[in-house]
């Protein structure tokens, strides 16, 4: 079978997988009657953004009140952005850990918030990669699970990786968003969650669990134990792979 050929059968298998798994993960939630009522009341996380001067504003905001749509929506947690900060150019080329580390030195003595988020461009490889084989896209780090840096401005992996900030025993599951990965039909295109925009009846009961957790303090599971001691910090599967 010629090459061509073989990526139209590949897109359209993708996409038949992308339609049904969505469907999947929309379904559960209908189902309880007392689904909406859980959700209350509602957690709002206070929120520092540091934003790329060359990111406009009104996407940031849009980014925002559309990931909040569907945290609300389903577990009752909203980002509440107490600041907005200018980002350091230079993250264009840096890596996730040290734009991480570049965030925890400047919010190091300030205790008034929850979570950071870094709005910033792909490096020049991470834009080449992600048009082609495949990128990181979003990264949360595995201390606090408090700092997120995000690389492509795309609100379903914003919303991806805030719900690492609330699952730690595991992190990525097949069905719904916290699929591990996302696909492009065309290069330069945007991804789509290939999972769906839903976390599953399970993840939503382990949200609920950690709903109200303190992010100064690292992560526990189920048993009170805590995930930093027994996971390695640097944890790729944590970040989201895409390809087209
Ligand atoms: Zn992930």
């Amino acid at each position: 079978m010629k090459a061509p050929m073989i990526k139209v059968i590949k897109s359209l298998l993708l996409l038949t997988i992308l339609l049904v798994s969505s469907c999947t993960s929309l379904s559960w939630n209908m189902l309880d009657p007392n689904f909406e009522a859980q959700n209350f009341p509602v957690r709002e996380v206070r929120t520092v953004i540091f934003k790329d001067l060359l990111i406009p504003q009104s996407l940031g905001d849009a980014l925002i009140s559309e990931a909040n749509l569907n945290l609300e929506s389903q577990a009752g947690i909203r980002l509440k952005v107490i600041e907005w900060n200018q980002g350091d150019s230079s993250w264009i080329l840096k890596s996730v850990f040290k734009i991480e580390a570049e965030m925890k030195q400047q919010l190091k003595d300030r205790n008034d918030y929850d979570i950071a988020i870094a709005l910033t461009h792909q490096t020049p490889l991470g834009f080449l990669m992600s048009s082609t084989v495949g990128w990181i896209s979003g990264y949360t780090d595995d201390q606090y699970r408090r700092f997120i840096v995000l690389r492509e401005k795309n609100p379903w992996i914003l919303e991806h990786e805030l719900w690492h900030c609330f699952i730690f025993s595991h992190d990525h599951s097949w069905n719904g968003i916290m699929s591990p990965v996302g696909m492009r039909l065309l290069p330069l295109t945007p991804t789509i969650p290939i999972g769906g925009r839903h976390i599953t009846e399970k993840q939503r009961k382990e949200v609920l669990r950690n709903k109200w957790r303190d992010f100064t303090k690292p992560p526990r599971d189920e048993e009170g134990i805590e995930k930093a001691i027994t996971q390695s910090r640097i944890d790729w599967s944590r970040c989201i792979y895409i390809n087209h």
